[in-house]
């Protein structure tokens, strides 16, 4: 836990800074490529299923990043579920952003975690013609419509990039929430301080931000 507790002071960097934990108690600590605000540098087939993966959206003059976890983020962890390296009862996945804020995630329904993102990867698998057409309808119709309104729209994506300042944090975890109730994505969201020490789970109300009154330490 001490190497995720770390990442708070690695939100400045050029590069994105990842930690992982695995069932067989092994940590592993990788960097990302400077002045790239992607992901992908953790083992995508490691020897022992993840536990936990923790990493920083840094932002500098060059790299925006958002205050909430960005759809790689989730598409990464549905990625791994769906290739059988993550033990899901137990994982939990932690970010720290250099808008200040700090978010634990654990998967309260891997099925509809993966339903969600298969079709985005239908293109990937061996399926037959008839799923294929059925997997590029529900793309159009269902899955699209809700990217395009949260992460992918270039003018008005309700989640963007370098939204800082306290009402904008507060406003984007707002439309992250949105964003997982209307996926129906069996994500559930904990907000954390920057020890990653307290836990608060969020729930979405209407338009409102929920905070159980019951925190939970680590
Ligand atoms: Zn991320």
């Amino acid at each position: 836990m001490n190497k995720v507790r770390d990442l708070k002071n690695k939100d400045t960097l050029t590069y994105e800074t990842s930690v992982a934990i695995f069932d067989d108690n092994s940590i592993g600590e990788y960097q990302g490529v400077a002045n790239n605000s992607t992901v992908q540098t953790l083992p995508t087939s490691p020897s022992s299923d993840y536990i936990s993966m923790a990493h920083v959206h840094n932002e500098n003059a060059t790299i925006k990043s958002y205050s909430v976890p960005s759809l790689g983020d989730l598409q990464w962890i549905a990625r791994r579920y769906k290739d059988g390296y993550l033990n899901t009862s137990e994982f939990t996945a932690f970010l720290a952003t250099a808008d200040g804020t700090y978010f634990a995630l654990t998967i309260n329904n891997p099925t509809k975690l993966w339903k969600f993102f298969r079709y985005m990867d239908a293109g990937n698998f061996n399926i037959t013609i008839q799923e294929r057409i059925e997997a590029s309808k529900k793309l159009k119709e269902v899955y699209k419509p809700i990217l395009k309104k949260y992460y992918y729209d270039e003018q008005s994506a309700l989640i963007q990039e370098n939204a800082q300042g306290a009402t904008n944090n507060e406003q984007q975890l707002r439309y992250f929430m949105q964003f997982l109730k209307e996926a129906d994505i069996g994500i559930t969201v904990f907000e954390s301080n920057e020890n990653f020490s307290t836990f608060t789970k969020l729930s979405i109300k209407g338009f409102d931000v929920k905070r159980s009154t019951t925190p939970c330490t680590l």
